[in-house]
């Protein structure tokens, strides 16, 4: 018999939208002529939005897509406090007082962004639980508890490192030498998350509208011009906010991002103790200390469900394809979930940027607010506030991240010709390992 990852009732929808399904916005004809145009309704154009709106700007918002159809209701939910790539690297190449500098942006994302959820009351079921990142063997496990040390030292990073004994308390994978566990990062529902963040932005006065792709952006003497799919109008100024999402409309963002796509699942319910039992300490994981990298958390208010993603890298294959190979991931870390299929399956689109940075500012006198790095739940959030306060020209909108040189990506139109490559090596240097450790 052949096997099957999905289930008969499957469907490619987030399993984020049973809660939160991104909804239509009306077909009002758009204004003539606005204070503030963002583009890209995601966290970080919602996040801009509310913030002009609060500082009195007349704001639109458009998406080509519905409002949060893209990466901001199809992640993990976790909520970081670092950046990509890590620190001693970065500190290697920028030195200490610089990195601690950069890595201060994103401890500062993330207090930003669980503030706003606390000050805009939105039910989103954050949690404080922690992120443990399981490593595979001796030299894994030195070098991410000198990564940790570096980190401590200098940062406001809680945690340390588990043994295998301690680990065990925690989850139950086998083969694993222990672990790294941050305990001050969180969780949160993404897609409630991006609901009450549009709320609360129409609430201050943005008008916020889905379906509506800005097809031409012209400079005139006062503000642009403005081409849209549903008519044109005018103006003052522009916040691009479409992070992987960039296309022909800013070319020159676009040639700046690397895009790629990461998918991830809800596994059909399972009995609440089989996987209490496998994820004991109920944090959000993520495993990268091998070639590839997989994350999961048991959802919020559904004990029965595992959510289960991956960077699978392939985006040209069928989801019942992408499926089969995201079920042997999960096989390999859980083997006692072997057979487990999933209801539901999706993708999106996230964006690197050369030197692991995000990036805003202004060019060619369009705002922006970039390259979230995989991070952009805390991320997208504070730098789309952040290009508010200096559109509004308010001294509180300088970030470590200003005024860096953004550098050019060696993709294709956005697309990493290469990530298919990577990735099929990945895959293999992972099953040359396992079958070295004979399992
Ligand atoms: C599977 C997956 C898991 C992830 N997990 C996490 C996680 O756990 N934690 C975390 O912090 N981050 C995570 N991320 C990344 C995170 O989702 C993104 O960084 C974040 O959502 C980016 O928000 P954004 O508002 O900048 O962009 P998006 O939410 O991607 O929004 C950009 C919008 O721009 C619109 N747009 C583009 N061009 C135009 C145009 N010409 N006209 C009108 N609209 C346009 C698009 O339609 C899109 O809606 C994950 C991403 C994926 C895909």
């Amino acid at each position: 018999m052949t096997k099957r990852a999905t289930t008969d009732d499957f469907t490619t929808d987030p399993w984020w939208w049973e809660a939160a399904r991104p909804w239509p916005s009306g077909d009002a004809p758009l204004p003539g002529a606005v204070d503030v145009l963002v583009v890209g309704a995601g966290y970080t154009g919602l996040s801009a939005a509310l913030t002009l709106a609060e500082a009195g700007r007349e704001v639109l918002v458009l998406d080509r897509l519905l409002p949060g159809e893209a990466a901001s209701s199809r992640n993990a939910g976790f909520v970081g406090r670092s950046l990509l790539g890590g620190f001693g690297q970065m500190a290697k190449k920028l030195g200490i007082a610089e990195t601690v500098t950069l890595h201060g942006g994103a401890e500062e994302a993330y207090d930003f962004a669980v503030d706003l959820m606390g000050r805009l009351s939105i039910d989103c079921h954050l949690a404080h639980r922690g992120r443990l990142l399981p490593v595979w063997n001796q030299a894994q496990y030195d070098q991410t508890a000198a990564e940790f040390e570096l980190q401590r030292r200098h940062l406001r990073i809680e945690g340390g490192m588990l043994s295998e004994r301690e680990l065990a308390q925690e989850l139950r994978v086998s083969g694993a030498r222990g672990a790294l566990l941050i305990e001050n990062t969180s969780s949160v529902h993404p897609g409630m998350y991006h609901a009450g963040l549009r709320r609360a932005a129409e609430a201050a006065g943005a008008r916020v509208t889905g379906g509506c792709a800005v097809t031409h952006l012209a400079r005139e003497a006062e503000g642009f011009a403005v081409r849209t799919g549903r008519g044109s109008f005018r103006a003052r100024e522009v916040v691009i906010a479409t992070n992987a999402y960039t296309g022909g409309l800013t070319p020159w963002f676009r040639r700046r991002l690397v895009r790629s796509n990461a998918t991830m699942a809800a596994c059909e319910a399972r009995d609440p103790a089989l996987l209490k039992s496998l994820v004991p300490g109920d944090r959000t994981y993520i495993d990268y200390s091998r070639y590839q990298f997989n994350f999961w958390r048991i959802a919020p208010d559904a004990p029965s469900r595992l959510l289960f993603g991956g960077q699978t890298g392939l985006m040209f294959k069928r989801p019942e394809e992408i499926a089969l190979l995201l079920q042997a991931d999960l096989e390999r870390i859980f083997p006692p979930l072997e057979g487990t299929r999933f209801t539901h399956l999706w993708s999106g689109e996230v964006a690197f940027t050369m030197d692991r940075l995000p990036h805003l500012g202004v060019h060619e006198g369009v705002h922006f607010a970039l390259g979230c790095n995989a991070a952009g739940l805390p991320m997208g959030t504070w730098i789309g506030h952040k290009v508010a306060l200096k559109l509004l020209g308010d001294p509180d909108g300088a970030t470590p991240y200003d005024g860096r040189r953004f550098p050019l990506s060696p993709s294709i139109l956005g697309y990493p010709w290469f990530m298919p490559l990577l990735t099929t090596w990945a895959r293999w240097q992972d099953w040359r390992g396992a079958a070295a450790r004979g399992h």
